[in-house]
Formats: C-alpha cells, sequence, structure tokens
C-alpha cells in the first residue's frame, strides 16, 4: 500500500512510500482509509517546530524508524481483530466489516490515575496514532478498537466522517461551557475555530464574534455562523506600544459587537501569543477563557495578568482533545442534523488526492484554507 511518512527530525522529510498493509494484531481493528484530513499537529510535523517537535523529541525514537503520519481520518473496517470487545453481542455499538468509521486519536491507558476518575483525555499514558504509532494518511491503518468510532453512512458521509476527530476538539470546546444565550468570542478561525463556530451557535450562543488575520478564513466564519468577524493586523509592527495599540483596538470592537452582552465565553484558538493577551483582554469579568491554540514558543508571558485575570476573576481552561465518548456521542448528535453537515462541508476547502500531499501541506500553511482534506483515489 501507499503512505506518507514522515523520515527524519527536520522541516519537511516526508515521502510516498510503498510499505506493507499492516496487521490486523488481536484487539485491533484494520481499515480502510478512504479520506484523511491535516491538522495543526501535521503542520507542525511537517514544518518541524514548536511545541509538538518537543513532545515528539521526549515521547518517541525521533523518526529514526520511518512513520506514517495522520490522524484524522475515516474508512471502511476490513477485519476485525481476535479479542476485540465491542465486536461482540452486548456491544453497545457493535464493529463489523463494511462500517464506515472514524476514529479517536488518543489511545488513553485505562490504568493511570486521569483514567481511573474517567479523564480520558488527559491520560498520562496516552499514545497518539500517527505520531507513537503509525497513522492514517495510508491506504489501511490497524487501531485499537477502543479508539474506533461507527458511523450511520445514511447520515455521514466520507467527506465529515473523516473531520469529526476534529470537530470533536471544537464540540468539547464550545461544551465545556453551555454557550446557549452567552456571547462568544473565538480568536483564530482555522479549522478548529470554525468548528466551534457552528457548535456554538446549534447550541444557542446568542452572539459569535470571530477574530483573525486572515481576510479568507473571516469570510468562512461569517458563512458558518459568525455574526460580527474582525479582523486585526498580523504580528503587528514588533514594538510593544503598537502591539498594545492593536489589543486596545480589537477589545474596543469586540465591546462595540458584543453590546448589550459582554464577552462571556472566549476561545483563544490561534495559539498566537498577542491574542492570548487580547483574550483575556476582552473576557468580561467573571468570563471564561477556553484555550486550545498551541503556541510556537514554549514560554508565554501575560501582560496584565493580575488586571486580567486574578482581579477579572476569569477561569482560564486548557482544552484537550475529546471527552472520551462522551464529546463523540455530541458529535454524532450534531452531525445528525443537515444544516451542521452543510456547514461542516463548507469549512473544507480543499479535497487533494493523497499523493499530492505536499500541495495539501502548502495549501493548509498558506492559510488561505478551511480544512484540507486528503482522498484516497478510488478505483
Ligand atoms: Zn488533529
Ligand atoms: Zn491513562
Amino acid at each position: 500500500m501507499k503512505a506518507i511518512r514522515k523520515t527524519a527530525p527536520r522541516p519537511g522529510a516526508l515521502e510516498w512510500a510503498e510499505v506493507h498493509v499492516p496487521e490486523c494484531g488481536p484487539g485491533e481493528v484494520l481499515v480502510r482509509v478512504r479520506a484523511a484530513s491535516l491538522c495543526g499537529t501535521d503542520a507542525h510535523i511537517y514544518s518541524w517546530d514548536g511545541s509538538v517537535r518537543d513532545m515528539i523529541l521526549t515521547t518517541t525514537d525521533n523518526f529514526r524508524r520511518p512513520r506514517i503520519i495522520g490522524h484524522e481520518f475515516c474508512g471502511e473496517v476490513v477485519e476485525v481483530g481476535r479479542e476485540v470487545r465491542g465486536a461482540g453481542p452486548g456491544a453497545a455499538e457493535p464493529i463489523r466489516p463494511g462500517q464506515l468509521v472514524s476514529a479517536e486519536s488518543h489511545i488513553v491507558c485505562g490504568a493511570c490515575y486521569q483514567c481511573r476518575r474517567g479523564q480520558f483525555q488527559v491520560c498520562t499514558g496516552e499514545r497518539i496514532i500517527g505520531v507513537h504509532r503509525d497513522g492514517g494518511f495510508a491506504e489501511y491503518i490497524a487501531i485499537p478498537a477502543a479508539c474506533i468510532w461507527v458511523n450511520d453512512p445514511a447520515l455521514v458521509p466520507v467527506e465529515v466522517a473523516c473531520v469529526e476527530e476534529p470537530f470533536g476538539n471544537a464540540v468539547h470546546a464550545a461544551t465545556e461551557y453551555d454557550p446557549r444565550g452567552q456571547c462568544v468570542v473565538i480568536f483564530g478561525v482555522g479549522p478548529i475555530g470554525l468548528f466551534s463556530i457552528i457548535v456554538a451557535s446549534a447550541f444557542g450562543a446568542e452572539r459569535i464574534i470571530a477574530v483573525d488575520t486572515a481576510a479568507f478564513r473571516l469570510d468562512l466564519a461569517s458563512r458558518v455562523g459568525a455574526h460580527t468577524t474582525l479582523l486585526t493586523a498580523p504580528a503587528p509592527g514588533g514594538d510593544a506600544p503598537g502591539r498594545a495599540r492593536e489589543r486596545e483596538r480589537i477589545v474596543g470592537l469586540i465591546r462595540d459587537a458584543a453590546a448589550p452582552f459582554e464577552a462571556d465565553l472566549v476561545f483563544e484558538m490561534s495559539g498566537h501569543t498577542d491574542a492570548i493577551d487580547t483574550a483575556l483582554r476582552a473576557a468580561r469579568r467573571g468570563g471564561k477563557v477556553l484555550l486550545f491554540g498551541l503556541p510556537k514558543v514554549q514560554a508565554v508571558t501575560l501582560e496584565r495578568y493580575a488586571e486580567d485575570v486574578i482581579f477579572g476573576g476569569v477561569t482560564l481552561k486548557g482544552i484537550v482533545g475529546r471527552k472520551i465518548y462522551d464529546t463523540w456521542i455530541r458529535t454524532r448528535e450534531l452531525v445528525s442534523r443537515p444544516d451542521v453537515r452543510t456547514r461542516i462541508r463548507a469549512v473544507i476547502t480543499d479535497t487533494i488526492p493523497f499523493a499530492r500531499y505536499e500541495e495539501a501541506f502548502q495549501k493548509m500553511i498558506g492559510r488561505e484554507s478551511g480544512k484540507v482534506v486528503l482522498r484516497v483515489s478510488q478505483d
């Protein structure tokens, strides 16, 4: 089979390789991949920068052996391994050949303190598909049965199924606090920010304001449900006073757009250090700030920590992964709604064959895109 592999710990270093179809081990399911999507994590693996690189350096063999990347995908079950729990009678959702399935990309240990507390999304023993074991940018992938999510093919088309995992990030973020009747401000409307608009809107947010440096993405944001879009200057002019002025300007515009509400829920999904400060400034007193965007640097300094966080009585909440399986169950509810599926499809701006993955990465990094999907050629 063909697969996209990372072959060395440096920028680029991807190859379109001919490899063996993986074996379906005990407790595993073999999936014939139909489509996959590019994640910010894949872009970091490709560009070899930021916190993802540091995580890989400390938890893997650092691509000494080539690794098939990719963790957002869907496909058909072709083989169910021995000892698969969830395949037999009595299972809530039996796994059978032919089903269209998506995958939870985090393989959790089930034994650590967090897992025993039911917080699987922060498992300390987790392994990530496409990072710690071979991923889904391939024609076939074998994954633990616990990662399988079975879709109803009558309701969920392939292009929606292949983005359910990243959509789940947005479901997790936008349902952590009930968005009903709230004013939601989203910094950074890449795919997850755009998905968050869809989820917040579906769950009854009263006002949604999107902030980004890319006009292309803001345009998508209004198409999927943002009421107001605000274009901010990209990495404004180096000097601290200039950046502070830009922050004040954006905070003022948010205040005007929110009235008579104030920014109840603020999602920081850009990972830009200026945006983190602006998000904290924008949140109302007593508001909540959800932090999802990964900065390219290790250390982040908050300009007005005491005023914005302590005196503001603001709640900060880090969002990682999806709640297993609560987020998936909510996701299923959402994707069964035709209006939600239409909006998810609007976020998918590019569908590119697997073999042209370089083009797909460039498209994504260039930010003139929403979600970029890789399609296995159907023969
Ligand atoms: Zn991802
Ligand atoms: Zn665990």
